[in-house]
């Protein structure tokens, strides 16, 4: 058996694990197990690519590969030790870049290889149908990578809060995307008939400022979406990758992350009511919702650890809703601890999570797993929200815009129409945060001044120890 054959069949042993792997990730029980076969399918996967590569390789093409090699697993291994569980969608962001970038230098690179060869010098190397075909493939694969790559830099800017997460709302946002689809199918069919250098110099340009303008253009409300769709789009560029590479499971690998990232963002889209249309075309529809309400609310009150853990002692029901800052404060260890001191009182303790709670889906769910709190209490959005109007205390760790009452009466808000937890339906409100600052969407919370809301200053892990101890 060539190494050829043999890296085809362990090819299709890596598409299978991948398979797995995403059956495996799509529940609590089984993710520990999916992540393995991911990487026992990479892990082959690689080898394999490697092998075929050396087959016919230079000295000089191996020593590159492995230096290539060598670095790209050490600063992989260095970033993925050092990363926070809260700054993993950035870190997600960021790699979602990389395969950007990675497919506009394999589709500029099959440009230089092909028909950049000057006919004088042996002529182009394809011809007729398959000349098309690949100019095509080589103008679509740079096309997304330009914007995976743009969009998700964008996205991994707003993430970590170098830039405002506030959309961006250029006078006819949505002409200027339209626009520079129609210039680039057009550009497309200019290409594939007569490929040149200022044609891909062109849509290269093109798709690097559309896909900046796309995740500009979209609020902080939308991001979870967005990152999902720009998951989407590295799979695609991937894909499109492999058609130019003529690798086989590149293309398949590329399609599973296409078709499961677009499938979660329309899930993500659908729980938040927004429209799958809307958030693809960059905050189609967006119109009139970029500024902030500076409604003023009027007065908060504020409570202390210690009358909290009174009202606690005495609730039949506590329902707590965590979100961003839980994971800031890293409070679920605490969080957890309150919740078996209160079930060993006879109090019901449940939690309510919302999609798009923190920074990235499951986020909260994967905290309080990891603090060992049963399933059986963790309940989504959908399941708690009937029940907080016959709730005695809410206890609301670090969450802000997922809790927020505007999203459902103020139809002027930038969150307006979000699905959120009805937390002000309880008898009590506990909101444990630092300050009155706004959430990630940069909308104030009139929750906070409620006559039913108490503020809990500090860090949210301290004052849950606090309440620990007067308990
Ligand atoms: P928010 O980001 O709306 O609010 C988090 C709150 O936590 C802040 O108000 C902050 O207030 C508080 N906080 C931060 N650190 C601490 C700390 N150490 N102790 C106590 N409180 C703290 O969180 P939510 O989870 O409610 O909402 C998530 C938001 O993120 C949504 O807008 C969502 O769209 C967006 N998003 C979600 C993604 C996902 O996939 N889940 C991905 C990208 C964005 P203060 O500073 O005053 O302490």
């Amino acid at each position: 058996m060539t190494a050829t054959s043999a890296a085809y069949a362990a090819y299709i042993v890596a598409a299978l694990l991948f398979i797995l792997s995403l059956a495996g990730l799509s529940k609590h029980e089984t993710a520990k197990a999916g992540n393995a076969y991911g990487i026992a399918g990479m892990a082959i996967a690689l080898a394999a690519t490697v092998a075929v590569a050396t087959e016919d390789i230079s000295i000089v093409g191996l020593v590159l590969l492995v230096v290539a090699v060598v670095i790209g697993a050490a600063i992989g291994i260095w970033r993925a030790r050092q990363v926070e569980m809260t700054g993993m969608p950035e870190l997600i962001a960021l790699l979602h870049s990389f395969v950007g970038l990675a497919a506009v230098l394999v589709g500029w690179n099959g440009y230089l290889s092909v028909e950049g060869v000057d006919p004088s010098d042996g002529g182009p190397l394809l011809t007729g149908a398959e000349a098309g075909i690949h100019s095509g493939e080589v103008v679509v694969g740079v096309f997304i990578g330009a914007v995976t790559f743009t969009g998700s830099i964008v996205a991994f800017l707003k993430l970590s809060a170098r830039i405002k997460s506030n959309p961006l709302m250029l006078p006819g946002h949505n002409w200027l995307n339209l626009g520079a689809l129609v210039l680039f199918a057009v550009l497309t069919v200019v290409f594939v008939i007569e490929p040149n250098l200022l044609v891909l110099s062109v849509v290269t340009a093109l798709a690097l400022a559309l896909g900046w303008h796309l995740v500009a253009s979209i609020g902080g409300g939308d991001m979870p979406v967005v990152v999902s769709m720009l998951n989407s789009y590295s799979g695609w560029a991937a894909a499109a990758s492999g058609f130019l590479l003529g690798n086989d499971l590149l293309i398949i690998t590329g399609a599973l992350v296409g078709s499961s990232g677009a499938y979660l963002s329309y899930i993500m889209c659908k729980a938040m009511n927004r429209s799958f249309i809307s958030v693809i075309a960059g905050g189609f529809g967006n119109e009139g919702s970029a500024a902030a309400s500076d409604v003023d609310y009027g007065e908060h009150t504020e409570i202390s650890a210690e009358d909290t853990a009174e009202l606690l002692r005495d609730a039949a029901s506590v329902v707590i809703t965590p979100g961003y800052g839980m994971a800031v404060a890293q409070a679920q260890g605490a969080v957890a601890d309150l919740t078996r001191k209160l079930t060993e009182r006879g109090v019901e303790v449940r939690f309510g999570i919302h999609p798009v709670a923190g920074r990235l889906p499951g986020h909260m769910n994967v905290l309080l797993a990891e603090a060992k709190v049963p399933y059986d209490v963790v309940l989504e959005m959908d399941e708690i929200n009937d029940d907080f109007a016959s709730t005695s205390v809410v206890l609301v760790i670090g969450a802000n815009d997922t809790v927020n009452p505007a999203a459902t009466e103020d139809p002027t808000s930038p969150i307006a129409g979000m699905p959120v937890l009805t937390v002000w339906e309880a008898e009590r409100v506990i909101v444990f945060k630092r300050s009155m600052n706004t959430g990630y969407a940069g909308v104030q919370n009139p929750l906070f001044f409620r006559d039913n809301s108490r503020m809990l200053f500090g860090d949210a892990r301290e004052r849950v120890e606090d309440i620990l101890r007067a308990l």
